[in-house]
């Protein structure tokens, strides 16, 4: 018997199979002709990903939370003001990070499952004097989606760059670098951009790396300096030999093969397959009779779900059950609330079967947990909502 289980969780999720051979393929010396093709292409290829027509792509062996880092020890010098846009777990650790650097971090928070109000970003921004608006695309621990291209405008109205924490939106949420005028995207290697963990990814603007470039203090982190990686990067695309520390070769092949499959879909037929595939999955969950954690249907990301447990079911009796019956999911993170709701991330290659699967073990752990609904409510709304 097969016996696969569905790995739904937001991150690390099922990777394509040409990405796996490239993570278990021989390694190769890092200064191999080959492996400087392939890392220059990649670099090449996260511009597109990223949609930043003059961005510097960085990869990094980390993950996410060192893209974070090396964000914030090359822009943030002592004393620089920061507005930290927090829907969450994921924006508190911004915030923690970027003072460790001496960043004066205001806190723009929101009940949980809310966001700040542009309104309410605005008003702060107009103190003035702010180097940064840092924002967490999607705040993993809520699913809750922040409006990135009006957050952007808001900012450079105000003098402020945007750095924009993307590890749980780059390649599934629309996200457009030199549109939208975002001054720094990161992201890790394990969600929507399909490479098992080990990659923090990033691509700072023009205005970024300028402002990196004016520093008046030197950067008080040696491995996540820029200055120590942007040659590296730098000579890479040119197809030239580069070393500071060692690359992660394997990981980069897969990189490159992921990276190669993201833009053979397209980004816009990719955020809109991610939205349809979304909106199916909440169908769904709605008709089984569960809540999300968004306060707002708009307020919800399209790369996972955060639903809430009905009444009586409890968080890991449920996801031991829902399991067995053939998808891995997350429970809850954000500390408010972190026995009442459950995650699931459908993001990379997630399509309607699994959609269909994996509402299919959740209702048999629901009903198996005792709640109430018409089995297979669940799986027919999505089904109804994808064809519609
Ligand atoms: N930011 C967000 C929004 C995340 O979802 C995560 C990981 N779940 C991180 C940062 C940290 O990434 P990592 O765990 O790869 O360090």
């Amino acid at each position: 018997m097969k016996n696969r289980t569905l790995l739904m969780i937001p991150g690390p999720i099922e990777f394509e199979p040409v990405v796996l051979a490239a993570l278990g393929a021989p390694t190769t010396s890092h200064w191999a002709p080959n492996f400087i093709e392939t890392f220059g292409q990649a670099l090449e290829r996260m511009r597109d990903v990223f949609l930043s027509e003059d961005g510097q792509p960085f990869v990094l062996p980390g993950s996410g939370t060192l893209a974070m880092d090396s964000v914030g020890a090359s822009l943030v010098e002592p004393g620089d003001k920061v507005v930290m846009v927090n829907t969450g777990f994921f924006s508190d650790r911004y915030g923690a990070l970027l003072e460790r650097y001496g960043a004066k971090v205001t806190h723009l928070r929101a009940p949980v499952g809310g966001r700040p109000s542009l309104e309410e970003v605005e008003k702060v921004l107009r103190q003035g004097g702010f180097k940064l608006l840092a924002v967490t695309h999607v705040e993993t621990s809520t699913g809750v989606i922040t409006e990135i291209q009006s957050l952007a405008t808001l900012a450079h109205n105000h003098g402020a760059m945007i750095v924009v924490d993307g590890v749980c939106s780059v390649a599934g949420e629309e996200l457009r670098m030199t549109e939208w005028n975002i001054d720094v995207a990161l992201t890790a290697s394990q969600k929507a951009i399909g490479v098992p963990p080990g990659l923090a990814l990033f691509v700072a603007g023009p205005q970024a790396m300028q402002a990196f470039k004016a520093r008046k203090t030197p950067v008080p982190n040696y491995y996540a300096d820029w200055g120590n990686w942007l040659p590296v990067m730098q000579a890479y695309e040119g197809r030239q030999l580069g070393y500071f520390g060692t690359p992660a070769v394997n990981l980069v092949w897969a990189l490159n093969a992921s990276l190669g499959l993201i833009l053979a879909e397209g980004m816009d037929a990719r955020f809109a397959r991610h939205t349809t595939i979304s909106k199916a999955f909440k169908a769904g969950i709605n008709a089984l009779g569960l809540s999300q954690v968004p306060r707002k249907a708009e307020f919800a990301a399209h790369m996972m779900t955060a639903a809430r447990y009905p009444k009586g079911v409890e968080s890991s009796a449920f996801l031991a059950k829902v399991a067995k019956a053939g998808a891995y999911l997350a429970g809850g993170l954000h500390p408010a609330i972190k026995n009442e709701y459950f995650r699931i991330g459908h993001m990379g290659s997630t399509q309607l079967g699994d959609v269909l699967a994996t509402l299919g073990a959740i209702e048999v752990a629901l009903k198996d947990c005792g709640h109430q609904f018409q089995a297979g409510a669940g799986v027919e709304a999505a089904a109804k909502s994808y064809l519609a």
